[in-house]
């Protein structure tokens, strides 16, 4: 089963969790063994798996994410002066895979998928893919 679900950033650099999206689909296809692929098709954005509990880990990650890849600074940014965004999504990546169990997603107590934007504000589009063993 395909689904195609979009969430809409409204910052230039934000974090947002999409997990109880993704239990929904999940539970939705009725896949109770097998694999969960989210992707997000877009060159500065990214998926995530990574606690969410504590917001403050998010944000160092960004944080980490910001002083090593400075603004401003990259060949790219004559184009369209976001080199740094696809330099961040490159380091995260764009996809996660989950293992589905008994229906339902292996994630550990303190793990959230979240998607990263590097570049909004913007409506991201993230594909959601749920494989039967
Ligand atoms: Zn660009």
């Amino acid at each position: 089963m395909l689904k195609e679900i979009s969430v809409s950033s409204s910052r230039k650099q934000e974090i947002l969790d999409i997990t109880e999206e993704i239990n929904s689909i999940v539970k939705e296809s009725e896949v109770k063994e097998g694999i969960c692929v989210v992707y997000v098709p877009h060159a500065t954005c990214a998926v995530i798996i990574n606690e969410n509990y504590d917001p403050n880990v998010m944000l160092d990650i960004v944080e980490s994410l910001n002083k090593n890849v400075p603004e401003g600074i990259w060949k790219h940014d004559s184009i369209d002066n976001n080199g740094a965004a696809h330099i961040k999504s490159s380091v995260i990546g764009p996809s996660e895979t989950i293992i589905i169990k008994n229906g339902s997603l292996q994630l550990g107590r303190w793990q959230d998928i979240m998607v990263c934007d590097f570049d909004g504000p913007k409506e991201i589009k993230i594909f959601v893919k749920v494989m039967k063993d």
